[in-house]
């Protein structure tokens, strides 16, 4: 290959323009490693490589994503609506109101019966023994007299 200056200006005019070092030596009809080797005898730089690679790549997957949204609407437009299901709310558990069951005077025997805070406890509320705040079954369960004791010799 002759180092004519038209050819010089030829290369640095491709180069520039991006072309491939084997595309410029198949559009001169000399090797890759030819027109490799006149570039770098008359200084011509080719394209920033990794650059060109780059923005190539990002174009290409600008378009991959332009065709997945494509897809996508496509798909979502065609597909059947889903079918909601809609599932009564299940009722809430029984709740002892604790507030309340404390304000309601409570008549009667007020021996306890069951835990407080749970479902189904209440106050006995048989009719109390005169002066007691039970019934007399209770009063009995609840205050015992002790054994007297006998007397130390
Ligand atoms: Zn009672």
């Amino acid at each position: 290959m002759t180092d004519a200056p038209e050819r010089v200006e030829l290369l640095r005019a491709w180069r520039a323009e991006g072309l491939s070092l084997r595309e410029c030596g198949r559009r001169l009809g000399i090797s890759k490693n030819a027109v490799a080797g006149f570039c770098h005898r008359h200084q011509i730089e080719g394209p920033p490589a990794q650059a060109v690679r780059l923005e190539a790549a990002l174009a290409a997957l600008e378009r991959k994503r332009e065709r997945t949204r494509l897809a996508m609407a496509k798909a979502r437009a065609a597909a059947p609506k889903p079918i909601v299901e809609r599932r009564p709310e299940p009722a809430p558990p029984p709740r002892l109101d604790l507030q309340r069951a404390a304000i309601v005077p409570v008549r009667g025997c007020q021996y306890p019966i069951g835990q407080p805070a749970r479902v189904g406890f209440y106050f006995c509320g048989d009719p109390v023994a005169p002066g007691a705040p039970y019934c007399p079954d209770h009063v009995r369960l609840c205050w015992q007299r002790l054994p007297r004791r006998e007397a130390a010799a």
